[in-house]
């Protein structure tokens, strides 16, 4: 499981620098899909090849009683109680504050592993201006510059040393996909777990050794294996599942990260909403497979039908690469696709997709229209191969491939969804220059 880090701190300084570094290298691989609305307070990370989930916790005001600011320091409590590390940020500029002292105190009592960071060190001396902080009785203050870079790659790999690696699991696995069904509160994903589950064979159910295990539920359905995946503070009680716990950005974040192919579940009584589209982000961030479950239709009339088709292709035009099954948990109405859809948009996930055919289609692609010049220099395709799988990684190996314009990285993802009829899977293509 990848760890999750929590960027604690007073406003101005540095999180949203700190988050924006770390976040960046991820950003470059996610094609920018137009109309993805993405949600700047939580993101995918990547250092020397080490993943992470980082949350920002803009806004935390351990001592605000009320409104709106109080709202979000109740988030970021969730935020704080669920890390696996937090990274409380101070200024070097501003030296210690009071306010620095109560959001420590509060840390203190969080026992989670916590790393304190001297931001806006650049070109200062570390003993110096570190000295003060160790009042704050959370270890060796740690000295970086968000904004320049230094010492961030230090600081991640110390954080990151106490994780255990996380595995590549990249083959198919006889199981049957892993499942994680996501969505806001409300909108009907325990009843859609226990229609799933409560008829159908369990096969072994194990509670979880310690708050990093995620609960799986391996179950059966049409001769099918399939392995549920813990989402959103879902638990099992006695016999049916039900959200004991409030809705967790955190723990929908990990379960994501964990599936193979995600269930998105929208409520068709109700407008979409920006949550809604947040995770539908990520999904498509962390480049999961998607199934679209538009849930409560059997509570919807034709004219309201109509809009909610609207309003998803408005609001969710980024989800495009998804199938989008109309069902009832309630009522059991439509699962059966649904589940079809989940199998179909595993197999694109995974599938192997050959060498010579990759660069045929490459090469077909790129004859039909020819990637636009940078600077003077037209990109030069020369072949593909797959680089990976879930979602499927295609490496393009050329000259002058610095420059390639997203719109043309969609043009040939579309092209190589389209040949190899992958639905249900977003693409990921890299770019191999040798000069
Ligand atoms: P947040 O409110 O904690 O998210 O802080 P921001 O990331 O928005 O940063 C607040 C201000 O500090 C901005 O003007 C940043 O440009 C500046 N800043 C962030 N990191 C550094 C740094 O490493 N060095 C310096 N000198 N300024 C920084
Ligand atoms: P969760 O918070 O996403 O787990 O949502 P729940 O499964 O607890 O469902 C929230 C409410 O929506 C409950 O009152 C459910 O009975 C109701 N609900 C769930 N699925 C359906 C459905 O398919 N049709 C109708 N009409 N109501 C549903």
């Amino acid at each position: 499981m990848k760890p999750t880090l929590v960027l604690v701190g007073r406003p101005n300084v540095g999180k949203s620098t700190l988050f924006n570094r770390l976040t960046k290298t991820r950003d470059a691989l996610v094609a920018d899909f137009p109309g993805l609305t993405r949600d700047r307070r939580y993101g995918l990370g990547r250092v020397a090849e080490r993943e992470f989930l980082v949350v920002d916790t803009a806004g935390f005001d351990p001592v605000a009683k009320e409104g709106i600011v109080h709202e979000m320091a109740k988030q970021a409590e969730q935020a704080i109680a669920e890390a696996d590390a937090l990274l409380f940020m101070v200024d070097a500029r501003n030296g210690l504050t009071p306010h620095d002292e109560q959001i420590a105190a509060r840390l203190r009592r969080a026992g989670r592993p916590t790393f304190l960071v001297v931001n806006k060190a650049e070109g200062m001396n570390r003993a110096v201006v570190s000295a003060e902080f160790h009042a704050l009785g959370l270890g060796d203050p740690l000295c970086i510059s968000s904004a320049h870079g230094d010492n961030v790659h230090a600081l991640m790999e110390l954080v990151l040393e106490s994780f255990p690696a996380d595995e590549d699991d990249d083959e198919a696995d006889e199981k049957g996909p892993r499942v994680a069904i996501v969505g806001r509160p409300n909108v009907g994903k325990s009843t859609l777990v226990n229609t799933l589950i409560g008829e159908e064979r369990v096969i072994a159910f194990d509670m979880p050794g310690t708050t990093r295990d995620a609960i799986e539920v391996p179950f059966e359905r049409n001769g099918k294996h399939y392995t549920l995946i813990d989402t959103a503070g879902l638990r099992r009680r006695g016999k049916v599942f039900e959200a004991v716990e409030k809705f967790s950005v955190i723990k929908t974040l990990q379960a994501v990260e964990q599936a193979n192919v995600v269930v998105l579940v929208l409520d068709a009584s109700q407008e979409i909403s920006d949550q809604d589209a947040h995770i539908g982000g990520f999904v498509v961030e962390a480049g999961r497979a998607l199934v679209v479950a538009v849930n409560k239709w059997d509570s919807v009339d034709d004219y309201r039908r109509q809009r909610i088709k609207e309003d998803i292709e408005r609001k969710l035009p980024f989800l495009g690469f998804a199938k989008f099954l109309y069902v009832s948990a309630l009522k059991g109405q439509g699962i059966v696709p649904m589940l079809k859809a989940v199998d179909g948009a595993y197999a694109a996930a995974m599938t192997k997709l050959a060498t010579p055919k990759l660069t045929r289609l490459l090469l077909d692609a790129t004859l039909k229209q020819q990637p636009p010049r940078h600077s003077g220099f037209r990109p030069k395709m020369r072949y593909a191969h797959q680089g990976g799988m879930n979602p499927p990684i295609i490496v393009v190996h050329g000259s002058a491939l610095d420059h390639v314009p997203a719109s043309y990285v969609r043009y040939l993802e579309r092209s190589f969804l389209e040949a190899f009829k992958l639905q249900g899977t977003p693409l990921r293509i890299q770019f191999k220059s040798s000069h």
